[in-house]
């Protein structure tokens, strides 16, 4: 079952997520509805907080672009993509690796039509829980890190419209105006 996604100007996308604290099959059903929504939707993350839940929670599906990135899961380098994805991260936190930060276009769930290039880092270590609660630790590059970054920041209330150049938000202006009233408009009828 799919869940209504928030848009922005939603206050619970600017909130920071309360950490998962129960590991139990509340989680699973959680992750099971924000997977299909993020496949209905055609996305490749989703956060919590897109589905109304402001909790240190979200999901990555990357299994249609495996060539776009490389990874290290628990110490490994040859874990099939089958076996982690969709990926759950409960409670994740980012360490940046070495590299030279990259600027790539962006879209968000949240912002329906609205594209942006965003800088980020190009390599990262995650550190998370699954679903039962165990730590892992993926390092990863590519597509993989760059949708972790834009899922994490969701957790904290920050959107990719915060990291974009001024200019690049400037040239949107418009549609952010025409989405933040819709939404707000919707937020009133319910
Ligand atoms: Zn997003």
């Amino acid at each position: 079952m799919s869940l209504p996604i928030t848009y922005y100007n939603d206050p619970v996308l600017r909130k920071k997520g309360k950490p998962v604290e129960s590991f139990d099959s509340g989680l699973t059903e959680l992750f099971e509805a924000m997977v299909a929504t993020m496949h209905e939707a055609d996305g490749i993350g989703l956060a919590a907080q897109q589905v109304g839940k402001a909790l240190r929670f979200c999901v990555v599906d990357l299994r249609e672009s495996p060539s776009e990135f490389q990874y290290v899961l628990d110490g490994r380098d040859n874990v099939p993509t089958d076996l982690f994805m969709p990926l759950a991260l409960a409670n994740p936190e980012i360490t940046y690796l070495p590299g030279e930060p990259i600027v790539f276009e962006e879209g968000c769930l949240s912002f329906p039509d609205i594209r942006g290039d965003v800088e980020r880092p190009s390599r990262i270590r995650a550190r998370y829980q699954d679903l039962k609660g165990n730590p892992h630790t993926l390092e990863c590059d590519g597509i993989l890190a760059r949708c972790i970054l834009h899922e994490v920041d969701h957790l904290n209330g920050v959107l990719f419209i915060d990291r974009m150049e001024k200019k690049t938000v400037k040239l949107l202006e418009k549609k952010l105006k025409i989405l933040k009233r819709r939404t707000r408009d919707a937020l009133k009828t319910h």
